[in-house]
């Protein structure tokens, strides 16, 4: 019979697409390329990740069917847990922030998982994880797993499919580790290639970068990006500058996409378009700027592509 491929192996190898058309006033040879990561079988970039760090735990015989896994996550990486312990026969319990939106929430239920709604969400799986020790915490912020999943697929994924010529990397943060991951793998490939965070109005990832000093967090809607401290997993000698972006010009570049390209991803990925377009208008000379469209639109339906939804809560803050 032929070896049909289960779902559970479509994880990675992603397509990268062509988004040079949606640059103006730039370089005639410069090119801007997404990883479309919402082709993963969760919809999101953080199906490597778990992938990775389960893999990892079965072989050293810490995760077995019947074991009980724990996340921390503002969606995505819940999700992908969620979704990988009901095909492992895992028991998932994830905890997030009131900050999430309905369908990631629902998402996660879907597949079976137990969900915690928590303001402090991240000391909340902490106190959780102190309290049962036999539940397996993926710990994403603090697991150096997550940037070596990247490392191991993302990074080399991007520095094949551009054939090497990739020049430029950008996107957003929160555990830091697709960009760390990924920096660390296309530097090691050729050095001269920068790397930018894309940080949205309201994180401290910027200022941090520029001062050293931890500012003060103020609130913005787009969700899975941006801190109000630095990860253990965040390493900022792996990134080259960093781009301020609010929550209007992400969610605007959600909605420019889906209605002039029917592509319709997370705010996340409006962000990191964003800032790709921004660094785009910055070269003097040729460049292949490289960006992650990191999960689908379909999970924010009710939020970013909601007009009452944005007119009564998107901030309208501009960068410094
Ligand atoms: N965008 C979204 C929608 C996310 O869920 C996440 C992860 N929280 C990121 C971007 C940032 O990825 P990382 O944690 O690898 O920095």
């Amino acid at each position: 019979m032929k070896p049909y491929k289960k779902y559970r192996d479509l994880v990675g190898n992603t397509p990268i697409i062509d988004l040079t058309h949606l640059a103006e006033d730039v370089h005639e040879d410069v090119q801007i390329l997404a990883k479309c990561e919402f082709t993963n079988p969760g919809y999101s970039v953080k199906d490597r990740i778990v992938a990775h760090i389960f893999d990892k735990a079965e072989e050293e015989g810490r995760l077995r069917p019947g074991s009980r896994v724990l996340a921390a996550s503002s969606g995505n990486t819940g999700a992908a847990v969620a979704m990988m312990a009901a095909w492992r026969g895992y028991k998932a319990f994830i905890v997030t922030s009131p900050k999430c939106s309905q369908e990631k929430m629902d998402a996660i239920r879907a597949y079976g998982a137990e969900l915690v709604v928590a303001g402090s969400y991240m000391a909340e799986a902490e106190k959780m994880a102190e309290e049962d020790p036999d539940l397996f915490d993926v710990d994403q912020y603090a697991n150096p797993l997550n940037p070596e999943a990247h490392y191991h697929s993302l990074g080399p994924e991007i520095w094949d499919q551009t054939k090497g010529a990739v020049t430029h990397f950008t996107c957003g943060a929160s555990t830091g580790g697709t960009i760390c991951g990924v920096s660390k793998y296309l530097k090691e490939q050729k050095g001269e290639v920068e790397v930018v965070m894309a940080d949205p109005v309201g994180s401290v990832f910027y200022e941090y970068f520029r001062t050293g000093c931890l500012g003060e967090a103020r609130p913005f809607h787009v969700e899975g990006v941006g801190k109000a401290g630095i990860p253990k997993v965040m390493d900022f000698e792996l990134v080259d500058d960093v781009i301020q972006v609010s929550d209007q010009e992400a969610v605007e570049t959600c909605r420019k996409l889906a209605q002039d390209d029917g592509l319709m991803v997370g705010g996340s990925s409006g962000l990191n378009v964003y800032s790709a377009l921004k660094l785009a208008r910055r070269q003097k000379e040729p460049a292949t700027i490289v960006t992650v469209l990191v999960d689908s639109g379909l999970k924010y339906i009710s939020k970013i592509y909601n007009d009452d939804w944005v007119a009564e809560n998107v901030y309208q803050h501009t960068c410094k």
